[in-house]
């Protein structure tokens, strides 16, 4: 189908596309277009002007400061996942990003567009939600932080402002480097599929014991979720097999994930727990 008709201005600040936000009350930002574009020609959305963000400043790339990584949120999927700096700080995000779609995909859409699109069954708000990042936002009043956790709100809705521009990420570095290991398992029909779960697991452990678990589930809900009756039962606990396994039964608990074609709730209660185990093993090194 044909989009239904618009105006588009290409801004060149963030400021820039704040102020048109501010001047339309139907406006709608484009990205990388892998989610609106299908959006607009299924016509599920009509907005009467896009605002392109691709040649706005400020808002691509991957710097470092401090214990953080800061990505611009119009850097691409393949800018993430090829990144040395996340790779060696924030190795989850690489590994997630690398399950997104496929490389046509991954070319255009943005990490920024992911989080702001919210899909529940998208890789990366999960990700997002394990590592506890903190979202920074562009609105006519200047800029604001928001957490992970107050971020991702419903089904498609996230805690911006129709007047609101995501401008970076602050990701914690939580990678090899600082002793964490981590694990992305996404259970899909066929090879870059959609996932019909997730379980994102970082996983920090001293000689004998786990000092810290953050597990991140995707379409297990509404919005992504943590899983924190097992981050619960893991933290302090001996890493050893019998732990985690016991651990993991917990990890659908506090869930209420969808039935559709690709399985129902029950079936997707029971592979969170199945990817929560194998994704923690993995990630504490067992
Ligand atoms: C065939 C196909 C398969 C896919 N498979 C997967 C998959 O397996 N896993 C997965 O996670 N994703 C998948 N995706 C989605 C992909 O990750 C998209 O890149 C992502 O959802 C949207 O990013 P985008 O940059 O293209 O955003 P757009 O499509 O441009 O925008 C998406 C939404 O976010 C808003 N938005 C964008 N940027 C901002 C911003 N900076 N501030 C505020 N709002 C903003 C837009 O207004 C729009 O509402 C798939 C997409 C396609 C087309």
């Amino acid at each position: 189908m044909i989009p239904p008709q618009f105006d588009c201005v290409r801004a060149r600040s963030v400021e820039e596309a704040v102020a048109v936000l501010g001047e339309h009350d139907n406006a709608k930002l484009l990205a990388g277009g892998q989610s609106l574009l299908p959006i607009l020609r299924l016509r599920l959305a009509d907005p009467d002007m896009v605002v392109d963000l691709n040649r706005a400043t400020g808002m691509h790339g991957i710097r470092e400061e401090g214990d953080h990584l800061v990505i611009g949120a119009m850097t691409t999927h393949y800018e993430v996942m090829h990144s040395e700096r996340v790779r060696r700080h924030c190795g989850l995000l690489a590994e997630a990003t690398a399950t997104v779609a496929d490389p046509q995909v991954r070319h255009r859409g943005t990490f920024g567009g992911a989080l702001s699109h919210a899909d529940p069954a998208g890789d990366l708000p999960a990700v997002a939600l394990a590592f506890g990042t903190t979202m920074v936002v562009a609105g006519p009043n200047g800029r604001r932080s928001v957490p992970a956790s107050e971020f991702f709100v419903d089904y498609l809705q996230t805690a911006l402002e129709p007047t609101e521009v995501l401008v970076e990420v602050r990701v914690p570095k939580l990678g090899t480097a600082s002793g964490w290991g981590y694990c992305y398992e996404k259970f899909q029909r066929v090879a870059q599929a959609w996932a019909i779960v997730g379980v994102a697991a970082l996983v920090r452990r001293s000689a004998g014991a786990i000092e810290e678990a953050r597990i991140g589930l995707t379409n297990m809900g509404s919005r992504p979720l943590r899983a924190t009756a097992t981050e619960a039962a893991l933290n302090g606990a001996e890493a050893t097999a019998g732990a985690i396994d016991k651990a993991a039964t917990v990890a659908a608990d506090g869930t209420s994930p969808a039935s559709d074609l690709s399985g129902q709730a029950d079936y997707r209660q029971h592979l969170a727990r199945v990817l929560t185990r194998s994704a923690v093993l993995t990630a504490a090194g067992i």
